[in-house]
């Protein structure tokens, strides 16, 4: 297996993962999906609330606020040693408390006050609720780490996908430069230029076939490479791309040595 990065800021990555198979390449992408923790509110107790909300709705908007999540500080709860109870080492208090005296005003994210500085909304600018001249919102929160099985409050990231890696073959004998396959491509990706068809950024391919199709001398032909993937995370800020995929590939390790230890077992027996 190879790794070879494409594209990489502060919240996505996108690169080719090459000598794999699907099923390996789909496993990964669920993990992210589904097992890889982060830090989500989960437990909210409202001391006041005069706004037009509910307190449900409340608890459940402050649930979807992404938390910037600190791995190496908090365990899951399942794991910790108070047995799920909640203490320091898997549960983090957020307080939050707004009047709205000098006239209607909103309730962002911001407001939230954290217990532990790293464990802070991802934005400021979240919008909980709006607050007329004199209500107010006073209320405690507990956050903690949770998997995208549970709930998808808990989801690393937005996007976790992958695609096969195009091939595009042109036959220069039978290509007569028409240009037919320049104008079906909804990508953009083929050109002419001085009158010869130029392939582009493979990359950018959906497998489409338009060109396929556009073509009457069946000079273009679209196929893909099922070992190698171009694969794409995009992250909510709770953790950077880079660890989260960390994280994944360390579940799916641990995952694969537990079959061969239960295996072993069988075979014992
Ligand atoms: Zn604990």
């Amino acid at each position: 297996m190879n790794i070879r990065i494409l594209e990489k800021d502060e919240n996505s990555i996108k690169f080719i993962l090459e000598d794999v198979d699907v099923a390996f390449t789909n496993s990964l992408r669920r993990i992210i999906l589904a097992e890889v923790p982060t830090m989500a509110i989960d437990d909210v107790i409202i001391i006041e609330n005069s706004s037009p909300l509910f307190d449900e709705i409340i608890a459940h908007r402050l649930g979807l606020i992404p938390l910037k999540t600190d791995l190496d500080a908090y365990v899951l709860p399942e794991k910790c040693e108070c047995g799920g109870e909640g203490c320091a080492n898997c549960q983090v208090a957020l307080t939050l408390e707004v009047e709205a005296t000098d006239g209607p005003m909103t309730v962002y994210s911001g407001h939230l006050k954290s217990q532990d500085p790293k464990i802070v909304p991802v934005s400021e600018k979240i919008p909980i609720v709006k607050l007329a001249k004199g209500q107010k919102l006073v209320l405690e929160a507990y956050a903690r780490l949770g998997q995208g099985k549970e709930h998808a409050k808990w989801q690393p990231v937005s996007v976790a996908a992958y695609k096969y890696l195009p091939i595009i073959n042109l036959d220069y004998e039978k290509c007569d430069q028409c240009g037919a396959c320049v104008e079906a491509c909804p990508r953009e990706i083929l050109e002419l230029k001085n009158g010869e068809l130029v392939i582009g950024d493979v990359f950018n391919c959906n497998l489409c076939k338009s060109c396929e199709e556009a073509c009457d001398l069946e000079a273009i032909k679209i196929s893909f490479d099922d070992r190698t993937f171009i694969f794409t995370i995009e992250g909510t800020g709770v953790l950077p791309p880079e660890r989260i995929l960390e994280e994944a590939v360390k579940i799916l390790a641990e995952k694969a040595d537990q079959l061969i230890e239960e295996m072993e077992k069988v075979k014992g027996t």
